[in-house]
């Protein structure tokens, strides 16, 4: 164990209070979220009343987090447990039986449980070590549409502690599903001239996004999650750039950053951080899409531009 493990362990006893299990009676009153993608999901639908607590704080990376002593009151303090699934989140089942509530890792909701993912390997979806893909691609959330699928996902497990709410998790999943579907007619347009453009990716974050928006992306930076590439790998990037006439490189916000201005020199690309985490301001999920859509869609605008000015790519 390291020495962060150590102390979470440690920690872990200061809050081992024994708490009755939930059962599925009696309201929920404050929900666990792992992520800011998982908590503007919740808050889509969530009742009046009912408390959100988001364990990751926005900005980090889940695939590289290590939960903190301070996560531990968090977790401690829920009565749903909400994970992304697919490996992404693990860290929170680990948290939640370190704080003795394996009754909130048993009764959690994985919301990709009714999305289909995409690159699944094997029966198993859940990453071993939480630092690298499993046996699926864990960002589902990147197309809308499995959004609407975990939206619901959230309505009925609320529901299914107080059945008293249906009207109000009925209006709101209807509100939330109005919107997303004109926002996806929005995003569709916005991006539809850009359809099988080839991309690069740093990280294997966006098949989803590139299913639903027909992008193409043409190799990932990473040959495997985590790894950060070698000297030999970016020249074979560079060099797919080059043959398929790349220009935009979607990184996300969490990505390490110093290799991103050598592979843009080298291959001439224009990096695209997108808030693929939910890096954007307010609780919105259609608002973090929306934001992720224009800077995107900018992007291929701006490269074009250049292209037509026949100058170089690098802004
Ligand atoms: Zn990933």
């Amino acid at each position: 164990m390291n020495r962060r493990g150590f102390v979470v362990a440690a920690s872990a006893a200061l809050f081992c209070r024994a708490r009755p299990a939930w059962s599925g009676e009696g309201r929920v009153a404050t929900v666990v979220g792992t992520t800011a993608v998982v908590c503007k999901l919740a808050r889509a639908v969530l009742p009046a009343g009912v408390q959100l607590v988001q364990i990751l704080p926005t900005g980090f990376d889940p695939e590289r987090f290590t939960p903190r002593p301070g996560d531990l009151p968090l977790m401690a303090s829920g009565d749903l447990l909400l994970r992304a699934g697919a490996g992404f989140d693990d860290w929170a089942m680990t948290l939640a039986r370190r704080v003795q509530r394996a009754d909130l890792a048993a009764s959690s909701i994985d919301l990709s449980k009714n999305v289909p993912l995409l690159e699944v390997k094997g029966r198993a979806v859940e990453a071993s070590d939480g630092h690298a893909h499993g046996a699926a691609n864990p960002h589902w959330w990147l197309d809308p549409v499995n959004a609407k699928s975990a939206v619901a996902s959230i309505a009925a497990a609320i529901l299914a502690t107080d059945p008293t709410r249906e009207g109000e998790l009925s209006s709101r999943l209807d509100s939330f599903n109005a919107a997303l579907d004109g926002a996806l007619l929005r995003w569709s347009a916005a991006l539809a001239p850009y359809a099988n453009r080839p991309v690069l990716a740093y990280h294997n974050s966006f098949p989803y996004l590139a299913r639903r928006f027909r992008l193409d992306i043409a190799a990932t930076v990473e040959a495997r999650e985590g790894v950060s590439p070698g000297p030999a790998r970016l020249a074979e990037i560079a060099s797919i750039a080059r043959t398929r006439n790349v220009r935009l490189l979607l990184v996300e916000q969490a990505d390490p950053g110093e290799l991103t201005p050598a592979l843009t020199r080298a291959a001439s690309l224009i990096p695209v951080p997108l808030p693929s985490n939910g890096e954007t301001e307010g609780d919105s999920y259609v608002a973090m899409m929306d934001a992720l859509v224009t800077r995107l869609a900018d992007a291929f605008a701006k490269s074009d531009e250049i292209l037509r000015q026949g100058g170089d790519a690098l802004p």
